[in-house]
């Protein structure tokens, strides 16, 4: 299966002769040809998406890498997943996969792969299987409920995924965590042409029996919901795949464990979403002369509250009025109350997700006992540019400059100061380091995102006001120039310029549901109902503002980069061929631009001159003294001399080896492997 004959160009950029952006990009484009979507830059793995499958996952192939070790083998997912694997039970140290790229390059089918290994590399004792089962059947459900297709991608991630995974001393996973990033819920209600809502609307309109939609109230056909319909009205379609899905992520409802209750319970949420969508609201004059608005299709409204069991008054003031004093309301007008709606929409869409990621979280739950490590897969969302730009694309590049500030930092940054701390040789190398629009998005207090935070903006344009006051004359912001469409600012991300308009921002970025909403939702005789809305528990005496999605996302945000310092990280870059979605077809330019901004060619610089792993002198002896045959364990010398002792009885090369100040420095990854297979024989 595996035919190294066939190799073209070099598995590892690093072997390049002379290197340039140029021989880098035509290395991976001769590869690419011959349908060679992996290539190395030392233990950094590039993968190209080749929009067509290719027969290069199967448990025969996992088995090779597993046997053979990384990096004798070509470049693949399964050697990376395999080394992350190896140095979690060698060496006892958490691990993290960051899987990075922008949109549609193939992030998620990259962990899957990751997730795929793992599960057939580990045991098949009973309680390790279940647990892997579900671990695998979550992936399914969070895709079904998290996913949609945008115009880059058919199936686009619309929220960022950590999945850790813990293991035990055999290396069983033993459970698990997720943690999601903020959903981009606006698709719920409002859905650009070409884009198409959560993929689970057209799972359960598609795949739902005759008994359950009838149960649920829903007619099979999409055109009958507006929140299936693009802005300029068109009808979004369901296809065979979504039909075949809809038993797929019914099966791994049942998988995890969901009991008939909860499932028919998330299906009703779906079918709620989709009918209130479709609540009209037309104006009306009230005998005192203000102007209300009436509900012209209440059949709709009568069928979501049987689904909820409810008397329908409740919901129906609760959406065409608010409280302005105890006791005493006020009309909304037909405006007001489709917004109201429509926020119910995306909130009860957002909270069953959060719900269901509880769920999940409790299902896979490990039991923590100290020693266990865990394993980290990472898929944020990437890099986004669309014809409009709204809250939802500056969040999604905010975290992409964050975590490209992360990596830059790891792989260049302290990579570099360390080499030259050590005492080492080394030609300085450039790269561009994007510490400067993580300042101009989060400066405390004039930052693109702070300001939105600031008590006294209360209007999208005031907010707008403030960017221009604020940032106009930032190298990286454009605001305040004629060039610039209405209402709109610009930023110069680090993988490309992006040019938002702050319509809705305040809301967005606020999320709170009026109390009358909340208390509605609690009232209804729906356990679910109950647990989606809390705060509408009339028991409750305070009601607390929700903290605003963008202070969410910073330090959830910030706590995952904290997390990620501690362990050793693993790198899958993914490129993105072509913006049409097709096999076969390499643009140049778009590869040279994910290059150029990912700093690929540098991270092959470093790790030319550089070094894969080092180690403080006396921890090194300690962890490798014994594979060194006689001297042991008595050397009464300085750690440094024992170390160079110690190389000097292996059969490696001493060029793989670089002594600086404090540490020993080793060249290639393969030379670390060899080390720790010494170690296993000994
Ligand atoms: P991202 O998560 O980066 O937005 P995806 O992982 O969803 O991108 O990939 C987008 C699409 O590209 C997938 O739905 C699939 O059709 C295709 N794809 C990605 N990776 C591969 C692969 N390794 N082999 C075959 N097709 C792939
Ligand atoms: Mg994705």
């Amino acid at each position: 299966m595996l035919n190294l004959e066939q190799e073209v160009g070099v598995w590892d950029s690093v072997l390049l002769e002379p290197l340039s952006e140029d021989t880098f990009i035509a290395n991976l484009q001769q590869r690419f040809k011959r349908d060679h979507i992996y290539t190395y830059i030392g233990n950094v793995l590039v993968s190209v998406n080749p929009y067509k499958k290719l027969a290069l996952y199967s448990t025969d192939l996992v088995e090779t890498y597993v046997k053979r070790g990384p990096f004798q083998l070509p470049p693949h997912i399964y050697a990376i997943a395999g080394s992350a694997y190896r140095w979690l039970n060698d060496r006892n140290e958490d691990q993290c996969i960051v899987v990075t790229g922008e949109s549609g390059s193939g992030k998620t089918e990259a962990a899957r792969i990751v997730l795929q290994f793992l599960v057939l590399v580990s045991g098949d004792i009973v309680g390790v299987k279940l647990m892997k089962d579900r671990l695998v059947q979550a992936n399914t459900l969070l895709e079904a409920f998290g996913n949609a297709r945008t115009m880059k991608n058919d199936n686009a991630s619309r929220f960022g995924k950590f999945l850790d995974i813990e293991f035990d001393y055999k290396g069983d996973p033993v459970g698990g965590h997720l943690t999601h990033y903020f959903l981009d819920k606006a698709r719920v209600t409002s859905l650009s042409p070409g884009d198409r809502n959560f993929h689970i609307f057209y799972q359960l309109l598609a795949g739902a029996d005759i008994h359950l939609l009838k149960c649920l109230k829903l007619q099979r056909n999409v055109e009958h919901y507006n929140i299936l319909q693009t802005v300029n009205n068109q009808p979004t379609l369901t296809d065979d795949e979504d039909k075949k899905l809809f038993v797929y992520t019914k099966s791994a409802l049942e998988v995890l464990g969901f009991s008939v209750e909860d499932i028919i319970d998330i299906f009703q949420v779906i079918a709620i979403v989709l009918k209130l969508g479709n609540l009209q609201f037309v104006p009306c004059n009230n005998i005192d002369g203000t102007e209300g608005c009436a509900i012209s299709n209440e059949y709709e409204l009568f069928e979501i509250c049987e689904l909820l069991g409810a008397e329908h008054r409740w919901l129906q003031r609760a959406l065409t009025s608010r409280q302005i004093e105890d006791g005493i309301l006020a009309d909304l007008n037909a405006y007001e109350a489709s917004k109201i709606r429509d926020i119910l929409c995306k909130t009860l869409y957002s909270r069953l997700f959060t719900w269901l990621i509880n769920k999940i979280n409790e299902i896979i739950k490990g039991q923590r006992l100290g020693k266990r490590k865990v394993l980290g897969v990472l898929d944020l969302y990437g890099f986004e540019v669309f014809e409009k730009n709204s809250f939802e694309q500056l969040i999604i590049n905010y975290c992409n400059e964050k975590l490209h500030q992360f990596i830059t930092n790891v792989t260049l940054k302290e990579e570099q100061e360390e080499i030259i701390r050590e005492g080492l040789e080394w030609a300085k190398i450039e790269y561009f380091n994007n510490i400067v629009i993580c300042q101009l998005l989060e400066h405390e207090s004039h930052g693109i995102l702070s300001l939105l935070e600031e008590s006294h903006v209360q209007s999208d344009s005031c907010y707008l006001n403030r960017v221009e006051q604020c940032c106009a004359g930032h190298s990286y912001c454009l605001a305040a120039d004629a060039t610039l469409p209405q209402y709109s600012f610009q930023i110069r991300h680090y993988a490309g310029t992006v040019t938002y308009n702050v319509h809705e921002f305040l809301e967005k970025n606020r999320d709170s549901l009026p109390k009358e909403i909340s208390r509605a939702m609690f009232r209804f005789d729906h356990p679910l109902m109950k647990s989606l809305f809390p705060e509408g528990n009339p028991k409750r005496c305070t009601f607390k503002r929700p903290v605003s999605k963008s202070v969410q996302l910073r330090v959830s945000l910030n706590s995952l980069l904290k997390s990620l310092n501690s362990r050793q990280i693993h790198y899958i870059r993914c490129l993105k061929p072509n913006e049409m979605k097709q096999p076969r077809i390499l643009e140049m330019a778009l590869i040279q631009h994910q290059v150029r901004y990912l700093g690929l060619v540098p991270t092959v610089q470093i790790w030319r001159s550089g070094y894969c792993y080092r180690l403080a002198y006396p921890q090194f002896l300690c962890r490798y003294k014994m594979i060194c045959g006689n001297t042991w364990p008595r050397w009464r010398g300085s750690p440094i001399e024992g170390v160079s002792v110690l190389l000097r009885s292996l059969p490696i090369p001493s060029a793989e080896f670089t002594f600086g100040r404090n540490k020993l420095f080793v060249r290639s990854p393969r030379t670390v492997f060899e080390l720790e297979d010494f170690r296993r024989v000994r």
